[in-house]
């Protein structure tokens, strides 16, 4: 399975730094991403998670080029999203990052078979034939799919879909994969088998992968998953999969380049903690209080 393709190592990661995106119709204006901090290393893969609203799209779409970020700084694949021209942008969304949309309709063309979508962004980039066909049956062949390469999207399940999905989002080799909940539409054990496809090109191709997803099941196969709160990263989950007792995971809530945080809203809950609180520094750690205690 591994080819010449599963050679190539990760030439990118993504930095964000203070961005905001703001969007604006007549009357309204919208701040869906309020300085958000993020940074994920070359060829990691990483889960993205939280509540509808959230940010969660937004980020993807700005990271993929498909939106201009209003403020603040993002870097993907060593592209700078902020002062990137209209002309760089396209060849930016057709070479550096490949995109997976959870409609399974909206990855494929519905008249070409599983060879020809995969040859198609290829074939934008000017690739020869014999070049073309080399690589989509490589990557057929990465996402386990070589024997339903002349179906249509149509003949294919959903699953077998967004396989195909990965192979073209992968055809003109990108440094990033992003996936906007790429599981959405399929059931259990569908989604666990298209996270073990996306794993593996991570882990062969060195690909750096940004998934969203609000399935736990999906963000416990990975080692980190960063939950967006309001437009801000509030916390992540770091897991460790090497222990003799099975996957250990922590949730840390993630300090900004301002040292704000954002507590868990069940813990502010549960102390019924209001605009202020008393903050007390001991040695190893810091006391939070509500504001009647003394
Ligand atoms: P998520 O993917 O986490 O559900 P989104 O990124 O889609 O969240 O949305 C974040 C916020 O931005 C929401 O309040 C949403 O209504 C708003 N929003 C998203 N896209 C647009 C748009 N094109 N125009 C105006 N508001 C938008
Ligand atoms: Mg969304």
């Amino acid at each position: 399975m591994t080819t010449a393709i599963g050679t190539r190592t990760a030439h990118g990661g993504i930095v964000c730094d203070g961005l905001v995106k703001i969007y604006q119709s007549a009357d309204i204006e919208v701040v869906a991403l309020q300085g958000l901090d993020l940074e994920v290393e070359p060829g990691e893969l990483v889960t993205l998670v939280g509540a509808s609203g959230s940010g969660k799209s937004t980020l993807l779409n700005v990271l993929g080029g498909l939106d201009k970020p209003t403020a603040g700084r993002a870097v993907v694949a060593g592209h700078d999203l902020m002062s990137m021209r209209p002309s760089d942008r396209t060849a930016f969304r057709r070479n550096a990052i490949g995109f997976i949309w959870q409609q399974t309709s909206r990855n494929l063309l519905p008249y070409l078979d599983a060879r020809a979508n995969v040859e198609l962004p290829m074939t934008l980039a000017g690739a020869t034939k014999r070049e073309r066909f080399r690589r989509a049956s490589e990557l057929l062949d990465v996402v386990g799919l070589v024997d339903r390469a002349d179906h249509r999207p149509q003949e294919l399940s959903g699953g077998e879909q967004q396989r195909v999905a990965i192979a073209v989002a992968l055809a003109n080799e990108p440094a990033v994969l992003l996936a906007d909940e790429p599981t959405g539409e399929l059931d259990t054990t569908t989604a666990e088998e298209i996270v073990s496809v996306l794993r593996t090109v991570n882990v062969e191709l060195g690909v750096t992968g940004l998934i969203v997803t609000h399935d736990p099941l999906v963000s416990g196969h990975v080692d980190r998953t960063i939950a967006i709160r309001d437009g801000r990263i509030s916390t992540e989950t770091l897991r460790d999969r090497g222990g003799a007792d099975g996957v250990i995971s922590r949730e840390f809530a993630v300090l900004d380049t301002a040292g704000r945080m954002q507590l868990p809203e069940h813990y502010v809950s549960a102390l019924a903690l209001e605009r202020r609180v008393r903050l007390e520094l001991e040695r190893d750690h810091i006391g939070v209080w509500p504001e009647s205690t003394t």
